[in-house]
């Protein structure tokens, strides 16, 4: 059975009028889940009773579990069980302009990234629209307040998932849905060349951050394979078409491993790459893990890197350390639950 928080208010209304009801039932129906957040159809109760025993019999309203909670200073990590038992987390970071959330997009990820937990668990599945979407729900019910932006840089590569992602991303922008504003969405890909054209022509006003880690082929075919596909002339390419179509400014992350890719030269050679191009580089702390070799960049190698850029006018920061204490980087909550 599908769940009610798969349908974007388009699809609710397609189903409606499929059954020979009134296309606004679906706005209604949005209304109870997202905004009086009611727990089952029967309280629906301008829904009649008929109707709401077809809701019932089509589709599910079950919540995730939620099965651990682990908090620091400002960040919250939420493990969640699905219905199939596979487990998925998200993090809650809070800054001084609001809450943000980190969604995971699939279970485990098959890109393969040398560095990362969830390239190491490997894909189990794809999530679906009403997983992605209940990690916020949850999150905001569960800490009463609400949610002011959202990254899908959690577990999974996006636009691998890209369909689910984007009905994910229409249910929590919908006014009458979570009513997260488009340019509070930021989807982050680790490259996949097809998924940002696709993007690019979506009508959306959302945001794109792009896992570089690497100014070369050589060293980003050695941490991440994804690059034998799409290369990085390719990949800058598609990144100057999107900004040409969108006119939005994209986010580079550039994670910083220790005497990887964080030497004087590949400050140069980034700074050369993306001359001239409307994007800003996030320097990215590595979060080390017990089972990946790579280790983080000191943080004078970091301000080095970041000076080495400012100086030839590409526009940089350092993204500040969330939730190293407790686990907080991709993938690793899961892991760790899942080696145990
Ligand atoms: N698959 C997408 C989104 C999820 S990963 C992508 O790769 O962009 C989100 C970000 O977390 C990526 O930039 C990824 O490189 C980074 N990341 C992975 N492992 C990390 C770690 N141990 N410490 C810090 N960042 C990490
Ligand atoms: Fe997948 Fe992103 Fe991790 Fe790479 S960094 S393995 S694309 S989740």
């Amino acid at each position: 059975m599908n769940s009610i928080f798969d349908y974007t208010i388009e699809m609710l209304e397609e189903y409606f009028v499929s059954i020979g009801e009134k296309k606004f039932k679906a706005k209604q129906v949005f209304e109870w889940l997202y905004q009086k957040r009611v727990k089952s159809f029967d309280e629906m109760s301008n829904i009649s009773l008929d109707l709401r025993e077809k809701l019932k019999n089509n589709f599910s309203i079950e919540r995730l579990k939620l099965r651990r909670k682990q908090d620091s200073k400002d960040t919250s990590k939420y493990l969640f069980e699905l219905s199939d038992g596979n487990l998925i987390e998200s993090v809650l970071m809070r800054h001084d302009y609001g809450i943000s959330v980190c969604v995971s997009s699939q279970i485990g990820c098959n890109m393969g990234c040398a560095f990362c937990e969830s390239g190491r668990l490997k894909k189990v599945r794809n999530l679906k629209a009403s997983e992605i979407v209940l990690q916020i729900l949850m999150i905001e019910e569960e800490i009463k307040e609400r949610i002011s932006s959202v990254v899908v840089m959690g577990i999974g590569e996006p636009f691998d998932n890209y369909d689910e992602v984007m009905n994910f991303i229409k249910i929590i922008n919908d006014p009458k849905g979570i009513a997260i504003g488009a340019r509070h969405i930021t989807v982050s890909t680790s490259g996949l060349i097809p998924g940002i054209e696709k993007y690019s022509n979506e009508p959306l006003q959302t945001n794109l951050a792009v896992s570089l880690h690497a100014p070369n082929n050589e060293l980003r075919n050695k941490i991440m394979p994804v690059n034998k596909a799409y290369d990085i002339e390719k990949l800058i390419d598609a990144i100057k078409k999107y900004i040409d179509k969108t006119n939005r400014r994209v986010t580079i992350e550039y994670l910083m491993l220790n005497e990887v890719n964080d030497t004087p030269e590949c400050a140069n050679e980034l700074a050369k790459l993306l001359r001239g191009l409307n994007v800003y580089v996030n320097l990215i702390p590595y979060n080390e893990t017990s089972h990946i070799e790579f280790k983080k960049s000191s943080n004078e190698r970091v301000m080095a890197f970041y000076d080495l850029l400012k100086k030839q006018g590409i526009n940089v920061t350092v993204r500040r350390r969330f939730g190293s204490l407790i686990d907080a980087a991709c993938g690793q909550l899961r892991a760790n639950e899942v080696n145990k």
